[in-house]
């Protein structure tokens, strides 16, 4: 299944195609001179900013880790319009089930009055976040997931940008971008 270059979730339909990179929506796509700033930077470098985030305290409640990111999924309809999203969070796992529950109860709710996408999406996003709840498809609680690593380099990726635009870095990372 093709996922999102930007936040990593996985595109069931849709998305958006830039070049050889695909994105979930417009929002992610807008990422795109971020995300070939990160892309140079170095391996080691994300380890380690991923590492201190996963055994760090919860961004959101401040409670012990580990982190990581949890991504739940909602779907709500009226009529003939139907619109689903997902939402990828970095926190710790209880933030993340109440999340799952919320975001599933919310389109448990809502989902379904729309023809014909909310009778196939709705389905679809609760057992998403049933998934989520009961730990199927979510991150490993030992290591950084993938994603989350993706989202450190991003963040070191935005974080380098802002200093070389400030003051004239080094731009050695820069120099490895194609
Ligand atoms: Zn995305
Ligand atoms: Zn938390």
């Amino acid at each position: 299944m093709a996922t999102c270059d930007f936040c990593g979730t996985s595109i069931l339909f849709g998305g958006v195609r830039e070049g050889d990179l695909r994105f979930c929506n417009q929002k992610c796509a807008a990422n795109l001179p971020l995300l070939r700033a990160s892309r140079a930077v170095p391996d080691e470098a994300v380890d380690q900013h991923a590492g201190l985030i996963h055994q760090g305290p919860c961004p959101k409640c401040g409670g012990p880790g580990p982190v990581d990111v949890h991504t739940s999924h909602r779907v709500y309809s009226a009529l003939v319009f139907t619109s689903w999203s997902s939402h990828p969070e970095v926190c710790c796992v209880s933030c993340a089930r109440k999340k799952y529950l919320k975001h599933g109860a919310t389109s448990l709710i809502l989902g379904w009055w729309g023809f014909p996408w909310g009778l196939i999406m709705t389905p679809v996003q609760v057992l998403r976040n049933l998934g989520g709840l009961v730990g199927i498809g979510g991150p490993a609680r030992d290591v950084p997931s993938d994603k989350l690593k993706q989202m450190a380099r991003t963040s070191l990726g935005a974080r380098r940008r802002a200093q070389i635009e400030a003051g004239g870095l080094p731009t050695s990372w820069e120099a490895e971008e194609d």
